[in-house]
């Protein structure tokens, strides 16, 4: 793990070595500072030269001067260097959030995701910063201000070898428990995040349900989980942080009496006694500084180790090597032996299912609901892997040709179409992201949107809120048919398009569909069986695979499956 962390610094290897170097330095000239106290006291002292005296001060002061630059090297670069690896490290975990497959999203909570990406590289950021090099200086000052203080008075020394590193040990042994606590606590805060990001995703329905209070229940319990994992972490931290307090200032006043004892029988110098006291103190900060990283250190670590954890999870289906771009498709579609279920050890959903959709031809899929419908139609753009047999768009396996080139050429209209929160143009034109004005209004035209936009204020550029909710459901269906007009894939899947429209609106909008499904291969999922009459082909699937196809007219005067739904609507549409 730590070999992972130390990749990232690579980039940075010069602003890490300055950031590094001034720290170092830094410290260093702190430590100096009690040996100048004692040869002050001893030597300069004694002497009763003011002169001297005043450029020892001076000197000082310019000493300090040089550290107040080498802090500011520390805050801002050594901060600049965790930044960076921060967006770094947040930039290959949005790269790779949109590789991951639709099956690893069927499995997860937004808010965790956004979590992961957010206050978990937080604190990394944090970490990188100060983590290796904090440690370093502690370890170095810790070293430095040992030899020193051997080198004051070998006695004191040995006293505090035996004292201190007590407190060393009663800080350390809460390392391990505080980055449990803190890996705990963060999946808590991702809890609620995804609390918070489901319920104000589907506030309308809380609040039409009058489920308010049920929702505050189950807030609280994450809240109060979050509580008391947090306040856990305070427990600890207050015990390790109140223990090694109280074993350093016990050492300090031993090393007191002790220092006191020699100075009055002659064998320590005043300037040493109080130089000692100094090295003592210089001693206690890198263990006070490695309470602190104790305090942020595991915070990082576990926000990594999540991380990772996320880096490490494969997309399930990416592209294969040697996958080609299969320039212009013509647009024949076959399903060969496919069979396919979502999750291993469950009864798959399809099996054996053989169909071949010449190009142009518009097929109709209809029975009942949970069938595999879906399912099937989202095999052809790869949403999800075959686990037996093949799909094939022009005798190719869609698993040879790469995803994004397989994905620009299959258009998939769903029932709930999804609209990003921006503008009318930015959602039309997120079928082609480089189209130009002209062909933007070409689009709206032909899906018949354009009287609307004119209508609007603001026209093209008009917000329509979180998810379109400032659209009817039949306005939202268009602009989803309009960005299909502008990425004009040959192949084009209308899952339920319209299932979720009234009658009328259906019948409206089934002209621009017709239109937009002219000259390609069109896969049809409808529910009403009126709006596939005129399809070329209508296939019935049922759990048990295909089990009938065959046109309208003829389906319709037979005994089968579609007779049966045929005659079951057309009597509720009597009714
Ligand atoms: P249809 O479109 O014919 O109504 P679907 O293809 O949506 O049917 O669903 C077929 C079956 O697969 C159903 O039993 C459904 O519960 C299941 N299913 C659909 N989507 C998923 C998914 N993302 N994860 C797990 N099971 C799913
Ligand atoms: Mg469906």
């Amino acid at each position: 793990m730590l070999k992972r962390f130390f990749a990232y610094y690579r980039p940075h290897r010069g602003l890490f070595l300055l950031d590094f170097s001034a720290a170092v330095v830094s410290g260093l000239l702190e430590l100096g500072f009690p040996m100048a106290v004692k040869l002050f006291v001893d030597e300069l002292l004694p002497r009763q030269d003011w002169t001297l005296v005043v450029l020892a001060a001076l000197g000082l002061f310019v000493v300090y001067l040089a550290n107040t630059g080498l802090m500011v090297i520390v805050t801002y670069w050594g901060h600049k260097l965790g930044i960076n690896i921060e967006t770094e490290m947040r930039r290959r975990a949005f790269d790779h959030l949109q590789k991951l497959s639709f099956g690893y999203f069927d499995n997860q909570k937004t808010g965790h995701l956004i979590g992961r990406l957010t206050k978990d590289l937080e604190e990394i950021g944090e970490v990188a910063h100060h983590g290796p090099e904090d440690l370093f200086i502690a370890v170095m000052t810790l070293i430095g201000a040992f030899a020193l203080m051997f080198a004051v008075n070998v006695e004191l020394a040995l006293i505090t070898v035996v004292v201190a590193p007590v407190a060393a040990w009663m800080t350390s042994r809460y390392g391990g428990r505080m980055t449990r606590n803190w890996r705990e606590l963060y999946g808590r805060v991702g809890s609620f995040n995804a609390r918070i990001e489901e319920n104000v995703g589907g506030i309308r329905v809380v609040q039409a349900f009058a489920n308010e209070d049920h929702e505050r229940r189950l807030f609280e319990r994450d809240n109060d989980g979050y509580r008391a994992t947090k306040l856990e972490a305070y427990r600890i931290i207050a015990a390790s942080a109140s223990l090694s307090y109280l074993s350093m200032r016990f050492t300090q006043v031993v090393v007191m009496l002790a220092g006191a004892y020699f100075v009055i029988q002659g064998s320590l110098t005043h300037g040493g006694f109080i130089g000692f006291l100094l090295l003592l103190g210089a001693f206690f900060r890198p263990l006070e500084k490695i309470n602190s990283v104790i305090e942020t250190y595991p915070k990082g670590v576990a926000g990594f180790r999540r991380y990772l954890e996320f880096m490490d999870t494969r997309p399930d289906i990416v592209d294969r090597p040697g996958a080609i771009d299969p320039g212009h498709l013509r647009g024949d579609i076959a399903f060969e032996n496919v069979s396919f279920g979502y999750a291993a050890g469950k009864p798959p959903v399809l099996s054996g299912i053989d169909l071949s959709i010449r190009a142009g031809e518009t097929v109709a899929f209809v029975g009942p609901s949970g069938a595999g419908k879906t399912t099937l139609c989202s095999l052809l753009p790869r949403f999800y892997e075959v686990s037996g047999g093949r799909v094939t768009i022009d005798g190719v396996d869609v698993r040879d040709m790469t995803l994004a080139s397989l994905r620009s050429r299959i258009g998939v209209v769903q029932q709930d179409v999804f609209l990003f929160a921006g503008t009318i143009r930015e959602n039309v034109a997120y079928g082609r992201l480089d189209a130009t004005e002209e062909e933007i209004r070409e689009a709206t035209r032909r899906a018949r949107l354009s009287e609307m936009i004119e209508r609007l204020p603001d026209g093209l550029d008009t917000v329509i809120g979180e998810r379109g909710v400032k659209l009817s459901g039949g306005q939202k269906q268009r602009l989803a048919i309009a960005r299909m007009f502008l990425k004009n894939p040959p192949i084009l899947i209308l899952d339920e398009a319209t299932s979720a429209l009234d009658a009328e609106t259906e019948r409206a909008i089934q002209q621009s569909l017709a239109e937009l499904a002219r000259g390609r291969t069109t896969l049809i999922i409808a529910h009403r069986l009126t709006t596939i009459r005129d399809a070329d082909r209508i296939v019935v699937v049922d759990r048990a695979g295909v089990v009938e196809q065959g046109r309208h007219q003829d389906l319709v005067v037979g005994d089968g499956v579609y007779r049966r739904l045929h005659d079951a609507q057309f009597a509720d549409a009597m009714r």
